[in-house]
């Protein structure tokens, strides 16, 4: 669905990736993992037409859209979660899911809208319980499945997640988790980044692993637990979840 294509990206002279390729398939997850600092996020932002690379190209279903501007990307279907859970805190539950289906795609009838937040509300009822208060006053976890339930609004093709798990306890991880995991089932495609290994592992389909801005490894995901448990991972590169 998604190829990335010998991308640099500099910031002055750091330079946070360095010749990337790496192909995202259709209808499954696939992680790029990899330690703090390693290029990740610039990844993503990449993706998304957030930073400008010195080189390098992506193609969208087999089309060139490394000149197109973030809000093509996401009339096209490329949704970003990004790191650090993005949310209009002082406005309310409701609102944000509002404001997220409006922001996507403007021309979405009320009643189309109406009816997708119903779903939301009838997967996560304690997001229905508290649809009028502010969404700042959420536990981190219910903010988690509220961005990603907002960004799922405008049914895209593409799910970018950047570190979903970050700041949460391991129990609401699971959560999330199997949540992504119920998305995949559905034939959703996701694109997962993720410092601890192990787990993007449970549920990717196939892997990259980034080190100071270049891929070092990558195969499906028995492949890469295989190395993980071998320890040819080192913790150097990844938490180990
Ligand atoms: P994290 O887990 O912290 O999000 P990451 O793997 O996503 O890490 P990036 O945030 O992409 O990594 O950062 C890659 C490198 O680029 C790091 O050395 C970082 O310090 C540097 N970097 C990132 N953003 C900027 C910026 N806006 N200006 C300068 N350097 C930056």
């Amino acid at each position: 669905m998604l190829s990335v294509r010998n991308v640099h990206v500099n910031y002055g002279p750091i330079k946070a990736l360095k010749g990337v390729s790496l192909d995202i398939r259709s209808n499954g997850i696939t992680a790029i993992i990899g330690a703090n600092g390693s290029g990740k996020t610039t990844l993503l932002h990449f993706i998304s037409g957030l930073v400008t690379p010195e080189e390098g190209d992506l193609l969208y279903e087999g089309i060139s859209i490394a000149a197109w501007p973030t809000e093509a990307r996401v009339k096209h279907g490329i949704a970003h979660v990004m790191e650090g859970r993005r949310l209009f805190k002082d406005q309310t539950v409701y609102d944000n899911l509002l404001l997220a289906a409006h922001f996507r795609t403007p021309r979405l009838e009320k009643k189309t809208i109406t009816n997708k937040m119903e779903q939301v509300f009838q997967r996560f009822p304690i997001l229905e319980s508290k649809k009028h208060q502010p969404a700042g006053t959420l536990s981190g976890g219910q903010q988690q499945l509220l961005i990603i339930s907002a960004a799922l609004l405008s049914a895209p093709k593409l799910l970018l997640l950047d570190e979903p798990s970050l700041g949460l306890a391991p129990v609401i991880i699971d959560e999330v988790y199997s949540f992504l995991q119920e998305l995949k089932q559905a034939g959703m495609t996701i694109f997962i980044s993720e410092q601890m290994a192990a787990l993007a592992l449970r549920i990717a389909d196939y892997g990259y692993v980034l080190d100071r801005g270049a891929i070092v490894k990558s195969g499906d995901s028995a492949y890469l637990k295989a190395l993980l448990a071998s320890d040819d991972l080192s913790s150097i590169y990844l938490g180990k979840g």
